[in-house]
């Protein structure tokens, strides 16, 4: 599925996101930047040891901010590292929290002048961030962001599965 919001693409795609050759992939990090499960250990798996010595020197990323590190072997240039929120019932922060991973991954990738960039569903593996609500979020986020800046021409949902792809969908095509 695809939609256009002035220059910027806004696409969904079923798949893996170490397989992607946009400028960037987003990666669901932890807060201490150590690899762990789920595409965090995918990411960390394909592109090799290069990028956890980036990380290591980075040294830890707080919930709703973004870092940035190289690709090591993968295709994408660059990672970018965001800590999505845990979800704890929605009265933490959660909203903000996510809303705010999603925001920064993007400014981080216009201030180093990227003009791609993939992102997975963040928070919904083991953070438990209710999908549904997360996928709204990370696609009003994506679609407010191409409205204000024109930098950035293509913004890709990597989804991992069918039902997750069906989620995003649903909610891209009400906000669009
Ligand atoms: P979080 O800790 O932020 O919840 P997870 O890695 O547990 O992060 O899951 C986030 C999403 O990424 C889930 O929907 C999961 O199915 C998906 N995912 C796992 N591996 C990959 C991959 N290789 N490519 C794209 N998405 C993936």
């Amino acid at each position: 599925m695809e939609t256009k919001i002035n220059q910027t693409s806004i696409v969904l795609v079923c798949g893996d996101i170490t397989k992607e050759t946009t400028d960037a992939i987003v990666n669901a990090a932890n807060e201490y930047l150590i690899s762990g499960g789920g595409v965090d250990g995918a990411i960390h798996d394909a592109g090799g040891p290069a990028i956890m010595a980036e990380c290591r020197q980075i040294g830890g990323c707080p919930t709703g901010q973004a870092v940035i590190t190289t690709g090591g072997k993968l295709a994408a240039k660059y990672v970018i590292h965001t800590v999505g929120p845990v979800y704890h019932g929605g009265n933490k922060d959660e909203a903000e929290l996510l809303q705010s991973a999603y925001r920064n991954s993007l400014k981080l990738a216009r201030e180093k002048k990227l003009q791609s960039i993939s992102f997975p569903a963040i928070s919904c593996g083991v953070y438990g961030y209710p999908q549904k609500e997360a996928a709204h979020l990370a696609i009003k986020i994506c679609i407010e962001f191409a409205r204000e800046n024109t930098d950035i021409k293509l913004i890709r949902h990597i989804l991992f599965n069918r039902k997750i792809y069906d989620i995003f969908s649903e909610e891209l095509s009400k906000l669009v």
